[in-house]
Formats: C-alpha cells, structure tokens, sequence
C-alpha cells in the first residue's frame, strides 16, 4: 500500500489536505514553509507560491508543483473539481477559523473531514531516529563544551550563547526551542528562559536545550550546582534522579503513557516532593519537539518500538530552586535506549 492509499483509508476520505509544515514535509520531503501538500489516490499536489516553486520542484520530482499565486484555497477547490473529491481531509487544529470559512464558502459541497495527520508520524524510521540521536549527539557534545564556563559572576545569558554558539559549531541547524538556563530561585521555574541574572554559588542551574538535525529535534535537560551542594540540594537531586531513571527502567512497547508518570510521583512522594512535580513526565519528539503520545496522567495511548520519548522529572520549590534530569530516549523491544548520553550524576562546579 502507498503513502496516498494508506492516509486515505485510514481517514476514509477522497483527499487529504496537508497544511502543516512538518506533515508536508514528512510525506512529501519538501522542507520549506508556506506549503501545502493535497494527497489523493491519483495525485500528490504540492500547492505553494513563486517563492518556493523551483525548491519544491527539486525536492520532491515525484510530485506536481501547482503555483497558486497566493489564492490556496482557490486552488484547493480547483483541484477538488479536478479530482472528484466529495470527502476532503482537513487538519483543522492547524488551520485558522478564517481559512476554514474561506475553504467552506469557495467548495460548499465538499465535506471537510478533521484529520489527525500528526499520529502518522508517531513511530519512527531507523533512519529517522539517527537523525534525532545525531542532534542528541550535539547537545551532548556542546554542553561538555560549555562546562568549564559555569561558575560565579556569569550571567545565564551569556551561557545561553555560549551554548547554542556550541552546537552550531557542532552542525545543530538551529536551536529547538528558546533555550533554558535558569540558576538560583529562577531554577523553581520549570520554564524559566535564560535572563541577564548573575550565577551565584550554592546554587543549583539548570540547562534545557535542544538541537535540530535534518528537521529532528534533540531535548535535554541537566542540572548543576555551582559551588558545593547542600544536604538539601543532594538529597533533592537524588530522589529526582531515582524517579528518572526508574522511569526509564519500566518503559517498553505497550506501557501506556500514564503509567511511568504515575510510577515518578509515588517515588518522589516519599521523600514529600510530589507536589513540586507540577508538569508532566515527557512528550514525544521529532520534526516538532513536543509530540504526541505523552508520558503524562491523561495519557491513555500505549508506547511502540520506534517511538521517540523525553523522560523528564522535576521538582520546584519556590524561594529555594528546582532542577529537572530530562533524556531524550527511544522505545526499543526490549526496553528504553537513551539517545542523550551526558552524565547524570550530580556535578559540582
Ligand atoms: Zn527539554
Ligand atoms: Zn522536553
């Protein structure tokens, strides 16, 4: 079964428009934006504008160019006309409530069908999952790098550029997300982005970063402490780790994504920490960092070999810190294999 016949069925309809960069770009191969792909069971239409017509003529030979001239959904309707199609996929969480009116009123006969096209990207290809592991090499490579510059008198910004600085070097096409690197109270904030804040010591500072290779994406987090750690700052760090890494131990095809989640807060509830687990234990990553299936409490969907998981517990205590052990891992047959190889034990600085 091709590609075409394969989405076809699996949403039963005539078409599928794809509107999203990343799944245009996992069906076709074409790795601009600004895109849209329409598959039918004879046709694979890329619809895009003068920008992008020569690159996507030369990405994807396979596939008919149509240039719409900045009017997609005049095109789309066109091609719905052309093709008979009376079932259309749409994916509407990625589209706009103005494109959807547009798209009703230009082809009011056709059905537009919601279409998750995102789940056919949930298992991974060994080839994808190179990808993804080189762009976890990277942030390894780059954080080594960046070591010997974390000390007192530093600001969290000038780490921030040092690191990413590190894996350009090292061939990361940029960076994943907004860099983290949060140190002293600010490590209580499981989201908090570099600021001009000076690293003190006794503190703990944590790093959550990502490299891109070939569109994958890498995710990984690590925490230091500047200086010597405290008895508190050590047994909080190892009751994290522990929860990580049991984590990681019970993972293989058919755990269903709540059940490492719930396994983490019972062992960070005996050492009186699972309220300061406030998010969940990881995400799916790939041509997008935060993907489906979740390792969360609402998560009812079971892991498959080739799936592609962060596992990342943390605790926050506001006024004191936080830190986060994050590894980007892939699901294999016969249990978890961790794509993000940095050490985790604790580091003093
Ligand atoms: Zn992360
Ligand atoms: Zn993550």
């Amino acid at each position: 079964m091709n590609i075409s016949e394969h989405i076809l069925t699996q949403f039963t309809v005539d078409a599928v428009w794809l509107h999203k960069s990343v799944n245009v770009r996992y069906q076709s191969g074409f790795t601009g934006d600004d895109t849209d792909a329409l598959i039918a069971a004879d046709c694979h239409c890329l619809l895009t504008d003068a920008r992008y017509t020569q690159q996507a003529r030369e990405e994807c030979p396979q596939w008919e160019t149509i240039d719409h001239q900045g009017r997609l959904t005049g095109a789309l309707k066109a091609q719905c006309e052309r093709l008979g199609v009376r079932r259309l996929g749409v994916e509407m969480q990625a589209i706009s409530a103005a494109l959807y009116r547009q798209l009703q009123q230009e082809i009011p006969t056709v059905e537009l069908i919601d279409t998750d096209a995102d789940q056919l990207r949930q298992v991974k290809s060994d080839d994808e999952i190179a990808s993804i592991q080189h762009a976890c090499r990277i942030g390894d490579r780059a954080l080594k790098d960046i070591l010997p510059l974390i000390r007192a008198g530093v600001t969290e910004n000038e780490l921030r550029r040092e690191l990413e600085r590190a894996m350009l070097a090292h061939g990361s096409e940029r960076t994943a997300f907004t860099t983290i690197v949060a140190s002293g109270y600010r490590s209580a904030m499981p989201h908090g982005i570099a600021s001009d804040k000076v690293v003190a010591n006794g503190e703990y500072i944590t790093f959550d970063f990502g490299a891109v290779y070939r569109g994958y994406h890498s995710d990984m987090t690590r925490t230091f402490v500047v200086g010597h750690a405290s008895p508190e700052q050590r047994r909080m760090y190892h009751a994290v780790l522990h929860a990580q890494e049991a984590a990681c131990a019970m993972i293989r095809p058919e755990t269903v994504g709540s059940e490492p989640d719930a396994l983490v807060r019972r062992l960070l509830a005996k050492d009186g920490l699972a309220s300061y687990f406030t998010h969940a234990l990881g995400h799916s990553v790939g041509l997008e960092i935060h993907e489906g299936p979740n390792l969360s409490p609402r998560e009812s969907r079971a892991l498959v070999a080739g799936m592609v998981v962060t596992v990342e517990p943390g605790v926050y205590i506001p006024g004191f810190g936080g830190l986060r052990i994050e590894d980007t891992t892939v699901v294999r047959e016969d249990g978890l294999q961790l794509l993000t190889q940095f050490p985790k034990e604790l580091v003093e600085l």
